[in-house]
């Protein structure tokens, strides 16, 4: 087994870095693709590219169960047990053999043998005019398939004796089967599978304590421009905070990857330069943002050009249409030294959370060893109408209900600016507008995604 304990930030080693020969360059594969256009290339041909150069980790640690949660399985969970292990009473009341209901008239009189608990079973036989007192969880006595709950029953004077309606319940009725949860020999739960609460207590009932994940992808990320400032600096004209760096931060810790914040970078070739080769010494996956537009002081493409091999850099995308995608290597040049994804999410901060959901998300769970599940999308009636070009993907900030009759309906937020983050707070859902789609009329229907469990 491998593990990364004893990596440190800055001492990534080869082995543990799933290095691959790359029979191509990103550019030339990308070229490849259908519909590639690296000025304006549309939202789902850029995410297939992505997922193409998504390498899983392939490294494995084993971890105590509770500190599982989040983390990815490595390998498929094979059941070793029957869960239950034993037939048992779904209810509190009475065991007996359901032929009795067949040889009964219309009511099934029965004579009380013994007594079953949770936990301590009935050690003895019945017959068909016998049952036994049993209670929720309580292992079926021998000869007996079915149980009639306590409140169906009258019970006689002494207490020795219970009747009950013959139609009132079918044969194998209230009892839970040996295996019904999980059957020993099948896969509980498959590699991949990202650990949530309910698989922790699977687990648990299966006995087992510890698992196989595999190690957390590293993602190094900065902000670039000359005008941020960080948080405990003073604004002088012109200067904003950086919350790039903030947004990245929660959206990386909700993806349980480990995370290199490292500041940010000033408009300068030579700093730049620097501050990439050491993210990609350190980190799987490097994440910018600003810096890759066509501005005078956007020099992250043009560096990406000359050390590092870009696939596209202008997506047909709104927010987002600034995003740089490639590799870069620690080393001097191209292919020389440690590899990294590289992503150069534009600067905009709703732009940032947009491409981060829509094009890296997927990336980062790929790399981490998950099956990512497509994220849900409802359809709901716009309340408003939305102006909308055909020939890319938007992606509004919109708030999302529901009416009486349970019919879904959204609302844009009022400004769809890509700078305006408190849009983002605000909204509860991004509205996506296909490639294809024009303008929306009011009342017509539109996709939505819940931010609910994403953000
Ligand atoms: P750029 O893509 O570098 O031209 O930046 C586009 C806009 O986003 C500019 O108004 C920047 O000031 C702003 N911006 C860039 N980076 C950040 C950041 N880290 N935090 C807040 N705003 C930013
Ligand atoms: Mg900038």
């Amino acid at each position: 087994m491998k593990s990364r304990s004893g990596r440190t930030a800055t001492a990534a080693s080869a082995a543990d870095r799933d290095v691959q020969p790359f029979m191509t360059t990103l550019n030339e594969f990308s070229r490849c693709v259908a519909q590639y256009d690296p000025h304006a290339l549309p939202v789902s041909a850029a995410q297939a590219i992505v997922r193409q150069w998504a390498t899983p980790v392939t490294a494995v640690e084993r971890v105590p169960l509770r500190d599982a949660l989040g983390r990815v399985l490595a390998a498929d969970i094979v059941s070793p047990i029957d869960v239950p292990s034993h037939d048992n009473s779904a209810m509190d009341g009475y065991a007996f053999n359901g032929a009795a209901l067949a040889t009964s008239e219309s009511t099934v009189n029965l004579t009380i043998a013994g007594k079953a608990l949770a936990g301590h079973p009935f050690p003895g036989h019945v017959d068909t005019t016998q049952c036994v007192r049993v209670m929720t969880g309580a292992c079926m006595p021998a000869d007996c398939d079915t149980v009639v709950p306590q409140e169906l029953v009258q019970r006689s004077a002494d207490s020795t004796s219970i009747r009950f309606a013959a139609n009132a319940l079918r044969a194998g009725a209230n009892r839970r089967l040996a295996g019904e949860d999980l059957a020993r020999g099948h896969a509980a739960l498959r590699a991949g599978r990202i650990m949530r609460a309910s698989d922790l207590g699977l687990l648990a009932s299966l006995g087992i304590g510890e698992v196989n994940v595999w190690r957390r992808l590293r993602v190094a990320f900065f902000s670039t421009g000359d005008e941020l400032r960080s948080l405990g600096e003073p604004l002088d004209p012109g200067s904003v905070y950086d919350s790039n760096r903030y947004t990245l931060f929660a959206m990386l810790r909700r993806l349980n990857v480990d995370t290199l914040d490292l500041g940010v970078v000033r408009d300068e070739p030579a700093a730049l330069e620097a501050a990439l080769r050491s993210a990609a010494a350190s980190a799987d996956v490097v994440l910018t943002s600003g810096g890759v537009s066509v501005g005078e002081a956007d020099f992250t493409k043009q560096l990406l050009q000359t050390f590092g091999d870009v696939a596209f850099w202008s997506l047909a995308m709104r927010p987002g249409r600034p995003l740089a995608f490639g590799r870069v290597w620690s080393g001097a040049h191209p292919g020389l030294g440690l590899p990294a994804l590289f992503f150069g999410l534009p600067g905009n901060p709703v732009a940032v959370m947009v491409t981060f959901y829509q094009i890296v998300r997927e990336a980062l769970l790929l790399m981490s060893g998950a099956t990512p599940q497509p994220l849900p999308v409802l359809r709901a009636a716009s309340r408003q109408a939305i102006r909308k070009r055909a020939g890319r993907t938007e992606y509004q900030r919109g708030v999302a209900g529901q009416d009486a009759r349970g019919q879904w309906h959204v609302t844009p937020t009022g400004s769809q600016s890509s700078g305006v983050l408190s849009s983002m707070s605000e909204a509860n859902c991004f509205i996506v507008l296909g490639h294809d789609e024009a303008d929306i009329g009011e009342g017509e229907p539109v996709d939505i995604m819940l931010f609910d469990g994403l953000i």
